[in-house]
């Protein structure tokens, strides 16, 4: 078994894989509006790493970058998707460009097994029709 944890996944037709090298730093569930949008669903599930860990392996040219300027810190959040079946893989908040997200959906199965959520942002937006998501590390009531 090596050292660092590796972890793998694509966009959902194939043309964009990457890696993930090392532990995570969070593993972040997201209820701000953007993540909403952006996931066309409820919240986005990433794990942040920094820029060194991530590694695209196959298709880089084939992703597109938004810059999504509604956020709080008033800095944009880069969110890069595959312009081929608009999955969005990879975000870099300007705030910190030194750091990437990488969506766990894009994960293949093996990578995606065992990342439960460590932090969540943006609690106050969720939708209310949402259990209590447990965090990793924290007390259990
Ligand atoms: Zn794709
Ligand atoms: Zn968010």
């Amino acid at each position: 078994m090596s050292a660092s944890p590796k972890f793998q996944g694509s966009c959902m037709c194939g043309a964009v894989e990457y890696t993930v090298t090392g532990a995570p730093m969070m593993s972040v569930v997201c209820h701000c509006p953007s993540c909403q949008k952006v996931s066309g669903s409820t919240y986005t599930h990433n794990i942040w790493c920094h820029k060194d860990q991530l590694a695209i392996t196959k298709g880089a040219r084939g992703l597109k970058t938004f810059a999504d300027k509604t956020t709080d810190s008033g800095k944009p959040f880069e969110r890069s998707f595959c312009t081929a079946c608009g999955n969005t893989l990879f975000g870099t908040p300007m705030v910190d460009p030194s750091i990437r997200t990488v969506s766990t959906g894009s994960l293949d199965a093996a990578s995606k097994a065992n990342l439960p959520p460590t932090k969540e942002f943006y609690d106050h937006n969720k939708r209310a029709w949402l259990p209590k998501i447990p965090i990793a590390g924290e007390a259990k009531l």
